[in-house]
């Protein structure tokens, strides 16, 4: 496996392999303190690509909490053996000056519309400008065939799908998205799951029970009572949850209600101690 710190050298490299070797890219962007699911992300692109291509970078421009940053788990050595048992190609480490050799004070503002007004978007400010900042150079970097991301962050992959169209790169590339992977007991895997003390871990599988709920109801149960109830169980086993809702699975426009004219998705970001965790579950596929 490659490991390239150089913006440079890995345009030169993309380049190469797909205008001289005529071979497709697929490209897997990461935050390292890589799990599973990350991993099976890399076996999707393995599968669909001819060159598979991750990205490990900490961005602090998607951070609204400084401490989630300062925190954020960390461990490259063991990440670069992982993606090597994988199969992974080429890693890409960059420096913050490689990503930002401009500093980060003039970076783009990127138009995004009701995505960013929504769940993620409102209760972290800024952080889907911080995703798109990094998405879209690393993108540039890469020119990927194929982009491929997890479905777990569902909102993140809505609001890179839009900054595909918004930066001309529709034609030119593909995005992949791919299920979540989840522990035996339902937990979404998440590098932040590293950060929960033994207790938080053993209540954090209720976020997906949660969820799992609403998808037992779906259609029969009394949608505004159920959720109540389910906050309120929530709250007594110490979340703090910023949202819970049901969402249009394709616009994530927010529904008031079960919905049988479109796909239904419940979405979920709850903190238990200082660890935020995000879930959601597809309740209803329209047409299924
Ligand atoms: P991150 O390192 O958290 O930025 O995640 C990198 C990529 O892995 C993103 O596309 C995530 O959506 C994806 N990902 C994270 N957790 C999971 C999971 N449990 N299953 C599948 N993909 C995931």
């Amino acid at each position: 496996m490659y490991k390239i710190e150089k913006s440079s050298e890995l345009s030169m490299i993309s380049r190469e392999i797909r205008n001289v070797q005529k071979r497709t890219i697929g490209f897997v962007p990461t935050m390292g303190a890589l799990h599973e699911g990350h991993l099976s992300l890399i076996r999707f692109s393995k599968e669909k690509s001819d060159f598979t291509i991750a990205s490990i970078f900490v961005n602090p421009t998607q951070f609204n909490n400084p401490e989630d940053y300062t925190h954020y788990p960390r461990q490259l050595e063991m990440d670069i053996q992982l993606l090597e048992e994988a199969g992974c190609d080429l890693v890409f480490l960059p420096t913050y000056d490689e990503i930002y050799p401009e500093g980060t004070s003039r970076l783009p503002h990127y138009e995004l519309g009701y995505l960013e007004t929504i769940m993620e978007g409102k209760h972290r400010p800024e952080h889907f400008q911080g995703v798109c900042q990094v998405v879209h150079r690393l993108l540039s970097i890469v020119e990927p065939d194929y982009l491929f991301l997890g479905e777990k962050d569902l909102q993140q992959c809505k609001v890179i799908e839009h900054l595909i169209k918004l930066t001309g790169l529709e034609d030119k590339m593909r995005l992949i998205i791919c299920p979540t992977l989840r522990e035996q007991d339902g937990l979404a895997m998440s590098s932040r799951n590293l950060r929960l003390t033994p207790e938080q871990r053993k209540s954090a599988p209720l976020l997906f029970k949660a969820l799992s709920e609403l998808k037992a109801g779906f259609g029969a149960a009394d949608y505004p009572k159920l959720k109540a109830n389910l906050l309120n169980h929530l709250q007594q086993h110490s979340f703090e949850v910023h949202y819970l809702e049901l969402a249009n699975s394709d616009t994530l426009e927010i529904l008031n209600g079960w919905n049988l004219q479109v796909s239904n998705t419940a979405c979920i970001a709850a903190t238990i101690g200082k660890v935020r965790l995000i879930d959601n579950i597809r309740l209803f596929s329209k047409g299924e």
